[in-house]
């Protein structure tokens, strides 16, 4: 048995220090940076928002929008192949769209298909694992880059610099890194196993960054401060699931609930109020396992979670709200490009974040 000794911080357990800035508006930063890969030869231009790749969220419609505001989106695994290339076909993903992957033969050979099949219209891939711990996450990641060279590839979720640097020299571009901090996840709680994420961040990305890789901050997204902070941590890419699970556009059904108000109409009837929800769900869920495989096995207990979701804005308003925090953080630390942030940022480790006197 081994302990680490020091404090691991999360989203929650800082602020960032305001310092002089030669900004004087909001309108003179640039929130885009062009990406450059260690091994992908192609160079891309974007916000390093990213769409996770859940059922609801990973989705067509949602990366249509992703892709209007220079963020990026990963569709899930879940779209058979010809759904899959009937859309690269008629929308231009070269650059903003990840195709999701796991470790069974099927996904593979869906992958396999379109790379070949169509070598110019979509080269993102994410190998998504729970665990890129296990060996054959490696050995994947060694296949993919000897067989498709050119490819973006994306592959998690690690949490520690070990990993992250194994699986960059093994051939990936980002390493995808969190585990347990997602909103719909319960992992922490049946395994005990986790990392707060701010730190994640910070070990992972001085790792990758050490090697010419790059790193994606994925979920415990609470806030758009927790965005800003994520890439002031060092974070090039951050990616979100919950944050958009209830916008409209996010796949799933509305439902309706009615609540009784503590008010009255005219006629002295307590007045019900209508709230529409979304229902949201985690991966790992025992809810996906039956949705979108063949029921839970016996040797796997459920790490994630279902949810109903308020309805929220529409996505384009979430992104629009995403780029204005941004750009204010930007402005407060004196960052005129998104590439400056994390060199730009200095943290205070505080008690408390927020003032909830009344409310979040
Ligand atoms: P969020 O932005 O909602 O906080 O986090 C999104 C991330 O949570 C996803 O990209 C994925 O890495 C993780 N996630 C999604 N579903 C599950 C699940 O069922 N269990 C666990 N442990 N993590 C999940």
């Amino acid at each position: 048995m081994k302990i680490y000794e020091q404090t691991e911080l999360d989203f929650k357990d800082v602020l960032v220090k305001p310092k002089r800035s030669f900004i004087n508006s909001r309108s003179e930063v640039e929130v885009t940076r062009e990406y450059k890969f260690k091994w992908c030869p192609r160079r891309i231009v974007g916000t390093g928002i990213i769409a996770a790749n859940m059922a609801t969220v990973g989705t067509f419609e949602i990366a249509r929008h992703m892709i209007q505001s220079k963020m990026f989106c990963c569709l899930h695994k879940h779209y058979p192949v010809d759904d899959l290339i009937k859309f690269i076909t008629e929308n231009d993903c070269r650059d903003y769209v990840f195709l999701s992957m796991g470790l069974r033969d099927e996904d593979y050979e869906k992958i396999e298909t379109i790379l070949t099949q169509y070598p110019d219209k979509c080269r993102n891939i994410c190998i998504d694992v729970p665990n890129a711990y296990i060996p054959r996450v490696k050995d994947l990641v060694v296949k993919m880059r000897e067989k498709f060279p050119d490819i973006l590839l994306m592959v998690g979720n690690a949490v520690t610099a070990e990993l992250v640097e194994d699986l960059i020299l093994s051939g990936a571009d980002i390493v995808k890194c969190g585990i347990g901090s997602g909103s719909a996840c319960i992992t922490r709680r049946i395994t005990g196993v986790g990392r707060p994420q701010l730190s994640t961040i910070f070990e992972c990305a001085d790792t990758a960054h050490g090697i010419g890789g790059m790193i994606c901050s994925d979920g415990g997204v609470v806030y758009i401060g927790d965005v800003c902070k994520a890439f002031g941590a060092g974070a090039d890419f951050v990616m979100m699931g919950g944050f958009y699970a209830g916008c409209p556009q996010a796949a799933g059904d509305v439902i309706e609930k009615q609540f009784i108000t503590n008010q009255v109409d005219e006629n002295g009837n307590q007045i019900i109020e209508t709230k529409k929800f979304k229902i949201f769900y985690g991966m790992s869920s025992e809810y996906a396992q039956n949705k979108h495989y063949h029921g839970m096995p016996k040797y796997r207990a459920s790490e994630g979670r279902v949810v109903e979701i308020p309805l929220k804005d529409s996505i384009d308003k979430l992104n629009q709200d995403i780029l204005g925090g941004l750009r204010s953080y930007m402005t407060y630390i004196g960052a005129r490009r998104l590439k400056d942030v994390s060199k730009c940022t200095t943290f205070y480790r505080v008690n408390t974040q927020l003032n909830t006197v009344f409310g979040e």
